[in-house]
Formats: structure tokens, sequence, C-alpha cells
């Protein structure tokens, strides 16, 4: 009997098998780091990097209100 493990992926819920998902439980790299709280806002960012307000709003290029 071949031993497999089964289950969703926490992000997306999408089935993921172990060991031929080598991400399990997650059914890819991106959503691991997704998950961890690696990713924001669509952007990569490094572990242990805040994220400044800047950063997590959308602004529009030629946008008066940006500031430094
Ligand atoms: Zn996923």
């Amino acid at each position: 009997m071949k031993r497999q493990l089964r289950r969703q992926c926490p992000h997306c819920d999408r089935e993921v098998t172990w060991p031929e998902t080598t991400t399990y439980p997650f059914c890819s790299e991106r959503c691991r780091l997704i998950d961890l709280g690696v990713w924001a806002s669509g952007d990569y960012r490094l572990p242990g990097e805040p994220a400044s307000e800047n950063d997590l709003r959308s602004v529009a290029p030629g946008d008066d209100e940006v500031e430094e």
C-alpha cells in the first residue's frame, strides 16, 4: 500500500497530495509564502520587512497625494 497524504491547501483550498507536492500542505510555493505573510498586496517582500502605509495603498501614477 502506497503511503499518501491528502488535504486542502490552507490558502486556496485546492487539493494537495504528498509526496507528489513538495510544498505540502500548500499547493504551491506561492501559496506557502502567502500563508506565511511574505507576500503583501502581490509584491514579494523579505520576511520581517514591514510594509509602509504607502505600499498598502493603491496609488495611481501622478497622484497628487503621493508623499515620501
Ligand atoms: Zn494553494
